[in-house]
């Protein structure tokens, strides 16, 4: 069960803070977003990561830019590509600190927000065991915040 399936959840309403895992200490780290749907430019100015316990940080403004393609007079084009409706933050490409495999696929979510919701859907749409383990999952990376 990708996120996607449940449909009722709205990935992209999320996106202004989301818990990552550091890619130097693997520890738990913040993204501070953007709207998905705000002009790149905007996007460059307010997106950053910052890792509180190993002090790594990266504004988004200053990671390359992908060659999307070249031109007719030859000239590369570069854009960015945001990371859509997959378990890693949609700017960044970093690992999501919310996610966990279940027995239908992986469960994530950009923030405690977000797992809220996703928790309410599943209490709302599935019906019988399979519900009870998934929100007993939920519960679990829930309190990974814990363990750090
Ligand atoms: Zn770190």
């Amino acid at each position: 069960m990708e996120n996607s399936s449940l449909h009722a959840v709205q990935n992209s309403g999320f996106t202004d803070k989301i818990d990552v895992v550091c890619p130097r200490c693997e520890r738990k780290a913040l993204v501070i977003g953007a709207g998905l749907h705000e002009p790149v430019t905007r996007q460059e100015e307010k997106v950053r990561f910052s890792c509180a316990q190993c002090r790594y940080a990266i504004r988004y403004a200053n990671t390359p830019k992908l060659k999307v393609y070249v031109n007719s007079r030859g000239k590369p084009k570069y854009s960015r590509t945001l990371h859509l409706n997959t378990s890693i933050d949609p700017f960044f490409g970093f690992t999501l600190w919310y996610r966990i495999q279940t027995n239908e696929g992986l469960l994530w979510a950009y923030n405690l927000e977000h797992l809220a919701v996703i928790e309410a859907c599943i209490a709302d749409d599935l019906h019988g065991r399979n519900r009870a383990y998934l929100l007993r999952l939920i519960d679990r990376l829930r309190k990974r915040e814990d363990m750090v």
